[in-house]
């Protein structure tokens, strides 16, 4: 199968051609993948990033994390999926026997695996989902593939964050910090949720797809205090934040920002600049008693809500946020460009 490969960090993946996966036990099943997102995941992965939360790959290593496709073949375990369903592939893959996979929690399994990084993942055409039954949903077919890719990350990613670590309600006011593919979609939920969302970019053509996506006000952060900006707009602090980029700036903003008693979620995980490490005013935060939440993906059971939410609200379309989409000769150099912040919204590999 043709396959885009990084054989060294922050040096051009190279396509090329690398045997199909395999089944490897009766849990497994191979998925052919119909679209990829390239996700800024896949861009701290391909820096080398990330060593000092275990997640740095073995080289050489397909990337792909967020996908979708078909069901080509299962194992003889696999119970709920058949050769041709339609499945959303979550990029955090569960083992289905540590509490927290027993509790419905495969997105804070013990033994967290993901795809592209501990095995190949979707910048390949085919590939190997270990514990089929846990690892998969079915995609409505209502939905189509080039919407689907980001079900399986950045999408289901800024929704939990916003409706369930949020807890955003209609009328509330929300600030999402970095208007990449997270924060976009984030500002999508929230607006189509009934909050009036500020988002804050260092881009102005970011700034005019959030306002696409339902942004009521914008922040250049190239021209303006975006803690002075959001309290003047909000008369004194917003509800809810969420920091989509994860950098020391966006997140220490993000928290001042808040009014008193608001919440902050924190998506983005930080760069080799932070190295996980960021300082927060702690006293502000007793005093205004702050809320500071982490998010990380989606656990399958709210998979249900969240597909109903896009079928049945017309105000939200996961479409909306797929702003190009590439062949995989394309994808080494796209990637690449991530570094610059050139990607606007969610690029998708659907053509291998
Ligand atoms: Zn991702
Ligand atoms: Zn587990």
């Amino acid at each position: 199968m043709k396959a885009a490969v990084i054989e060294s960090f922050n040096r051009l993946m190279v396509v090329k051609d690398i045997s199909d996966p395999e089944l490897k036990d009766d849990f497994g099943a191979i998925v052919r993948v119909e679209a990829n997102g390239i996700c800024r995941t896949d861009w701290h992965e391909w820096i080398g990033d990330w060593e000092w939360i275990g997640l740095t790959p073995e080289l050489p290593m397909v990337p792909g994390h967020e996908f979708c496709g078909v069901v080509e073949e299962t194992g003889k375990g696999v119970l709920r999926y058949k050769r041709g369903d339609r499945v959303i592939v979550p990029f955090h893959m569960g083992c289905n026997h540590c509490n927290s996979c027993q509790a419905g929690q495969h997105n804070i399994c013990d033994n967290f695996s993901m795809a592209g990084f501990h095995f190949n993942g979707g910048y390949g055409r085919y590939v190997l989902i270990p514990q089929a039954d846990i690892n998969m949903v079915k995609l409505p077919d209502s939905i189509p593939f080039d919407a689907g890719a980001a079900l399986g990350c950045r999408f289901m990613t800024a929704y939990h964050a916003v409706v369930r670590q949020g807890r955003v309600r209609p009328g509330q006011q929300v600030a999402v910090y970095g208007c990449g593919g997270i924060g976009l979609t984030a500002v999508h939920v929230a607006a189509s949720l009934g909050a009036r969302v500020i988002a804050v970019d260092i881009m102005d053509e970011h700034l005019r797809l959030a306002a696409d996506l339902g942004a009521h006000d914008s922040v250049n952060v190239k021209t303006h205090n975006p803690v002075e900006a959001i309290k003047e707009l909000t008369q004194g602090g917003a509800d809810v934040t969420v920091d989509g980029l994860g950098i020391g700036e966006t997140c220490r903003n993000s928290v001042m920002s808040l009014r008193k008693g608001g919440t902050h979620v924190q998506v983005g995980l930080t760069t080799g600049e932070e190295r996980g490490e960021v300082s927060l005013p702690i006293d502000m935060m007793v005093a205004m008693e702050i809320t500071f939440r982490g998010s990380i993906g989606m656990p399958r059971s709210e998979y249900p809500q969240l597909l109903n939410h896009i079928t049945e609200n017309r105000n939200i379309d996961p479409s909306r946020l797929v702003t190009r989409k590439i062949n995989i000769e394309e994808a080494p150099q796209v990637l690449r460009s991530m570094t610059d912040y050139q990607t606007m919204g969610i690029n998708i590999i659907n053509r291998w």
